[in-house]
């Protein structure tokens, strides 16, 4: 079981010529670049490695993202998509390689995009994101189209990019196709959309809090392996003890331990809210 510990790191805000994103620098070769303007800040990672970079999501689609990402590296760069919830690969289509999880969601997604309705539903719309727009960004011809993945992710994979280790998790919960990518060279686990301060969305279609506790055990057979988490939305780092408490918190949930309080989701979609703190479960 863990031992001490490990101060986290105190991203510091860097100035970025950019109207939409905001960048923190987390460490050397790390960095948080989110979305203010999305209700629950999106979060995307940069990992500079030595004539590598990785970018973990790409958000809204909202805003010119390669063109920040550009502004912190010159190298060539591989986006890896956490999952296929529309404010996490918007921006997609502005990067020539990208590596996805292989599931019937991110095959869908890839090979046809999102109809409009969809899109603007989900994601385009006032609930969710607010002007001002950057330049440039018309929110009316907002389109997710298809894009090309030039590699297909497993559970288990290890990939040797920039030279780091990323291992690859599938941690659904949240959406089926989630994955978390555990940075075995740098001790960081970036978790996605399961572990954060905040609401877990396992009401969605596709959430399941089942799979989520799963997701949680597989994580902390894993906790010595990391010194903090990196999650895709709100604050840009945790500490690693979210993870016990939000698998207690999940078996407290499917075990009818804890009382729910009932609520409705800005799209007025019902859920059950349980709540541990700094983290809740939604379902159904
Ligand atoms: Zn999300």
């Amino acid at each position: 079981m863990p031992g001490l510990q490990k101060a986290l790191p105190q991203p510091q805000r860097i100035t970025i010529d950019d109207d939409w994103f905001e960048v923190q620098k987390v460490n050397d070769g790390l960095y948080a670049i989110s979305e203010p303007r999305h209700y629950e800040h999106t979060v995307l990672n940069l990992l500079i490695g030595e004539q590598h970079a990785v970018l973990i999501d790409t958000g809204c689609g909202i805003g010119n993202l390669r063109r920040v990402v550009e502004l912190l590296t010159s190298h060539p760069v591989t986006v890896i998509n956490t999952h296929t919830h529309l404010d996490h690969l918007g921006s997609n289509n502005q990067f020539s390689n990208i590596m996805m999880f292989d599931h019937p969601r991110s095959r869908s997604i890839s090979r046809d995009g999102v109809p409009r309705e969809t899109l603007f539903w989900e994601l385009m719309n006032d609930k969710v994101v607010t002007p001002p727009w950057p330049r440039g960004f018309e929110r009316e011809s907002a389109a997710l189209r298809p894009f090309a993945v030039s590699q297909w992710l497993k559970h288990s994979d290890v990939l040797e990019i920039g030279g780091r280790q990323l291992m690859v998790l599938h941690t659904p919960g949240e959406a089926p196709d989630h994955i978390c990518l555990l940075d075995q060279t740098h001790r960081v686990l970036f978790c996605g959309d399961i572990l954060l301060n905040g609401a877990v969305w396992s009401h969605l279609d596709g959430g399941d809090v089942g799979a989520l506790r799963a997701s949680y055990e597989l994580l902390m057979r894993h906790y010595d392996e990391f010194d903090f988490l990196m999650p895709s939305h709100n604050a840009p780092c945790l500490s690693k003890d979210i993870l016990p408490i939000a698998l207690a918190g999940a078996e407290d949930v499917l075990a009818g331990k804890v009382q729910p309080e009932e609520g409705m989701d800005p799209w007025e979609r019902h859920y059950r809210k349980y709540d541990f703190g700094r983290i809740s479960i939604l379902t159904k």
